[in-house]
């Protein structure tokens, strides 16, 4: 038996847990994100895992992390999570286009990468109640740049036992995106608009959070909060699978010999996809080069070249707005691995950041980011990628993953290097079809987002995704929008119904 992993907050020593406890507190009540205290080796070769499919590379690589769930409890999650929900049994399918391999991460119900943890976090979050005894209704508490949303209420809508209250940006998702959570079926759902960026809403989530105050007066109720964002280490797990299965895909189809290094490139916001790649590589994926690529909100980009993290600038709306972010949360927790998994200097940093707006790591811990390489793609740079892979090859991509592919380019026209890299592609076209048509040089200002996804549909020869289709004539069920500083009160309006 593998030793048994235990979880502790970034920011101090408050005592370890075990995983699920860690999946049902989502945040540690420090305000810290909950960490492994070591990262358990593939038990299994890579050439062996390659003979196996998605659901069973997502036993051997999560019952390594979440170790005090049962094989019995891990394989009912695993399989309710990766089923007919997703329209392809690869779940993960890889496609090649212009001399790169986009890992496309978009075939679940919502139409973006958030689902490949989403649909499993429901299940891993009630087996954790279940194993743990609570009694206490589950309240999600969730802020999103567009995706998480909608995956996350697609995930947890009438699942028994818990309710989810999704916050996100009025003025800062794509108009599918909105439709897609305003239109949320299921009794236990609440979404509501705030007047703020992501950061607003990521900020007053916390806040929420480690309010013990009002932790008290919800538990006198019945309710407990836990966070479906990746903050939460259940998201973060599942996010792993599809690093070590991309690398046996590809060893199994001859791309790669058995230890080969591959680079991968992430389009990063929060920085929880591209952290799981770097777990992934810890537990021994030989990933050469982790390409963190950035759109104009390039507080990453800047973090890797200086080591200063700033985040006090401009925000900026671009064309790919699930990572329009200025505060990477999972950052903290590789800025707690390279301090030497040291709790304090964590505290430090964070502290920093929330009095001043940055902080800046040592040199011994920049020495420790050398697998890292950042890169931004302005909105030009994006769209020119769409297009010109698209004219090129036919392939078809997101305004994300053309970030990620635009980065990738200059990545190798700067190094040369020529590694085989594989793309995370974190979202369908047809979430972002506007963008996408206006890359192409086809949008049109009098159709609306619908009859301009029929149009991509007729130029792409891509179908449109159920996703899309079915919120189309959807009534509307959620109205509300509240100002930033008013999320508390809208938690607790919702929940006295
Ligand atoms: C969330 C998201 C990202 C950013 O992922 P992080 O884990 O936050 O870095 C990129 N692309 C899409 C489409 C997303 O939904």
């Amino acid at each position: 038996m593998a030793k048994e992993v235990l979880y502790s907050s970034t920011r101090g020593a408050l005592g370890q847990i075990k995983a699920s406890e860690a999946i049902l507190r989502g945040l540690a009540p420090d305000g810290g994100l909950y960490v492994p205290d070591h990262i358990p080796h593939l038990e299994k070769e890579l050439r062996e895992i390659a003979q196996l499919d998605y659901k069973e590379t997502a036993y051997e690589v999560m019952k390594l992390l979440l170790t005090d769930y049962t094989e019995e409890e891990l394989r009912y999650c695993i399989t309710n999570a990766y089923d007919s929900k997703f329209d392809t049994e690869e779940i993960a399918p890889i496609s090649e286009a212009d001399g790169a391999f986009y890992l496309e991460l978009y075939h679940g119900a919502t139409i973006a990468f958030k689902d490949m943890a989403l649909s499993i976090l429901p299940y891993l979050m009630t087996t954790a109640a279940k194993k743990n005894n609570v009694k206490n209704e589950i309240v999600i508490l969730t802020a999103t740049s567009g995706d998480t949303g909608k995956a996350a209420l697609a995930g947890f809508a009438d699942v028994p036992g818990t309710r989810i209250i999704v916050f996100y940006p009025k003025h800062g998702v794509s108009p599918i995106q909105e439709q897609q959570m305003v239109t949320q079926k299921g009794d236990n759902t609440c979404v509501i608009g705030i007047e703020g960026n992501f950061d607003d809403a990521q900020t007053g989530v916390k806040k929420i959070f480690t309010d013990k105050e009002l932790a008290a007066e919800l538990d006198a109720k019945g309710f407990q909060f836990s966070s479906a964002n990746s903050i939460n280490i259940g998201r973060l797990v599942p996010q792993i699978v599809y690093y070590v299965y991309s690398y046996a895909k590809l060893l199994k189809e001859g791309r790669i010999a058995d230890g080969d290094a591959i680079n991968v490139v992430v389009p990063t916001g929060n920085f929880g996809n591209i952290l799981a790649a770097y777990y992934a590589k810890n537990m021994g994926v030989p990933i050469a080069k982790l390409i963190c690529a950035s759109n104009s909100n390039k507080v990453l980009f800047d973090f890797f070249k200086t080591g200063e993290y700033d985040r006090n600038r401009e925000f900026v709306l671009t064309a790919s707005p699930s990572m329009d972010i200025l505060i990477s949360s999972n950052l903290e927790r590789l800025i707690y691995h390279i301090a030497g998994d040291n709790a304090q200097k964590d505290a430090e940093f964070m502290a920093q950041l929330a009095s001043n707006g940055k902080y800046e790591i040592t040199d011994d811990m920049r020495e420790k980011l050398t697998d890292f390489y950042g890169g931004f793609a302005t909105e030009e740079e994006t769209f020119n990628t769409i297009r010109n892979v698209f004219d090129k090859t036919g392939y078809l991509m997101d305004t994300h993953t053309a970030v990620a592919s635009s980065v990738y380019s200059k990545y190798v026209a700067e190094t040369g290097d020529k590694t085989v890299s594989v793309i995370a592609s974190t979202a369908s076209p047809f979430k972002f079809t506007r963008s996408v048509m206006t890359a192409l040089g086809k949008a049109d200002d009098s159709k609306d987002d619908f009859a301009l996804a029929d149009e991509l549909s007729r130029v792409s020869g891509v179908e449109i995704p159920d996703a899309v289709t079915s919120i189309r004539t959807a009534e509307i069920r959620h109205k509300t929008v509240v100002d930033k500083d008013k999320m508390q009160s809208a938690v607790l309006d919702f929940l006295s119904k």
